[in-house]
């Protein structure tokens, strides 16, 4: 067998900590197997950079990974967006310029791994004639429906938003309702939807796709991309499920030592709490926030909430967004958390019993590696689509009804509680919960599907070096 050489891989995140993050986990991946990384964040000058603080945070918790930020001039600042992944767009594509100029800076670079929303990088990487790989850093499913839509969209009845609960079929993926399609594809006239379309059209033009999953949790969806199924008339790259890769779950001993939380978690008893947490982003009205608190407290359950407030809501603390007098009649049993918890070591903490989610593909990941079943409340972007998956494909969670109306009353938060922690159906989930976790955890150990994927991938990359020769730089 041939001998692996050490190579150097550009890692290219798209903005925001959100991207950065997964980046990181797969970083690390490649480190484990003696390769060189580095990962080149775009750095634009505005509100939504990946600011140089946060990026010191991460380089000293992986001193081994070299981070390189990316400056790009100020762009679309005074511009109106329809929407603002065609601002992430704008700002990417000015990026070119400095990835180009960083890459041929580099004395070797053998593959560039971008995310899904760097699909014009893939110019960057042809012009220097390395290889290029997204890192697919959502479902399974997402991919197979976004590789499809260019064929499928133009030939539906309309658009999206105007078929309401119309059952669409996507190879490899349980029925989705029309109005459960991810946001920026709801109006096929819209710029932003065009604009996805363009991408998702040029996604196979790259060598591969590392997807963060795993073979066991979505093999139909990967059956249908391996037979080619979600891009017909044309070959789909290979695609190397290399998950979970998740935010470890001990982060106990970084700056700030232990949250509180996990300190009120200690005292609860084993799988009693429901804890409630909706990604970096999500907010809810006051009205919402009310039924929410209404429900936890009528199921009598435990739980831990990270509670952000309204937007409209400027206020420090959180309680004049909660029923008045809600905080004292639960304090004996309820934990509140402003703004932000150790969710991933939270989900591992024995006491968690059920995790209400926004279905974020991080989240959902940890859900599962912890074993936790989800009740999901999805909110933007691909999470209803990923709702889908968890409760159809994958029967790891419930959803809340109404989560696509203006509000979810608190009868139906209380319902769904009382199902998850303690009902026949509940019990079903919490059987299939702790094979997810086992399946999850064998696929990354030595010879496990993920493990022989990413050994797979870097085989791959070794046959590119002869198939690209020297790259030119
Ligand atoms: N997260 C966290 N604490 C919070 C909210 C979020 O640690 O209070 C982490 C969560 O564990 C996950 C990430 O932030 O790793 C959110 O990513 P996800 O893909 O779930 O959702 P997004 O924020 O991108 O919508």
């Amino acid at each position: 067998m041939a001998v692996m050489t050490r190579k150097t891989v550009v890692l290219y995140p798209s903005l925001g900590v959100g991207h950065l993050n997964p980046m990181v986990e797969l970083a690390k991946l490649f480190l484990r197997r003696g390769h060189a990384v580095v990962i080149a964040v775009v750095n634009p000058p505005d509100k939504d950079a990946v600011t140089a603080h946060a990026m010191a945070r991460l380089a000293s918790a992986s001193p081994d990974i070299t981070f390189r930020l990316l400056p790009v001039p100020s762009c679309g600042k005074d511009k109106h967006y329809s929407h603002s992944v065609l601002r992430t767009m704008d700002v990417l594509r000015a990026a070119n310029a400095a990835l180009l100029e960083f890459l041929r800076a580099l004395p070797v670079v053998d593959a560039l791994v971008v995310d899904m929303f760097c699909v014009d990088a893939l110019d960057v990487a042809a012009e220097l004639a390395i290889p290029a790989y997204f890192f697919f850093a959502s479902a399974v499913g997402d991919l197979a429906v976004m590789l499809h839509l260019p064929y499928y969209y133009p030939t539906a009845p309309s658009s999206f938003k105007d078929m309401g609960e119309a059952v669409l079929h996507f190879p490899g993926v349980p029925p989705i309702r029309a109005l459960d399609m991810t946001t920026t594809m709801l109006d096929r006239e819209s710029e932003v939807a065009k604009e996805r379309l363009r991408q998702y059209m040029r996604m196979p033009e790259a060598r591969g796709f590392l997807a963060n999953s795993f073979d066991w949790l979505e093999s139909r969806a990967l059956d249908a991309l391996r037979h080619g199924l979600c891009t017909p008339g044309r070959s789909t790259p290979p695609v190397y499920c290399i998950g979970p890769l998740v935010l470890p779950g001990q982060t106990a001993g970084s700056a700030g030592g232990r949250h509180a939380c996990l300190e009120w978690l200690d005292a609860q008893p084993e799988r009693s709490v429901v804890f409630l947490c909706f990604g970096s982003l999500g907010t809810f009205s006051a009205p919402q926030l009310g039924e929410v608190a209404r429900g936890l407290q009528k199921s009598g359950y435990r739980f831990l909430w990270v509670v952000r407030n309204p937007p409209e809501q400027k206020d420090e603390s959180v309680e004049p967004a909660l029923p008045e007098g809600f905080l004292e009649k639960t304090a004996d049993r309820g934990f509140v958390v402003k703004n932000w918890a150790p969710q991933a070591e939270v989900l591992q903490h024995r006491a968690v019993g059920a995790f209400v989610t926004h279905c974020g593909w991080n989240s959902v990941l940890e859900g599962i590696v912890s074993g936790v079943p989800m009740i999901c409340w999805p909110l933007y972007a691909e999470q209803r689509m990923n709702k889908v998956h968890v409760v159809d494909e994958m029967k790891v969670g419930v959803a809340v009804e109404g989560y696509e109306e203006e509000i979810v009353k608190a009868e139906e938060v209380e319902a769904k509680v009382r199902l998850v922690m303690a009902s026949e159906e509940g019990n079903k989930l919490r059987e299939r919960l702790p094979a997810a976790k086992k399946m999850a955890a064998d696929a990354l150990k030595e010879g496990g599907s993920s493990a022989v994927a990413f050994e797979e991938f870097l085989r791959d990359l070794e046959n590119c070096s002869s198939e690209f020769g020297k790259n030119s730089m």
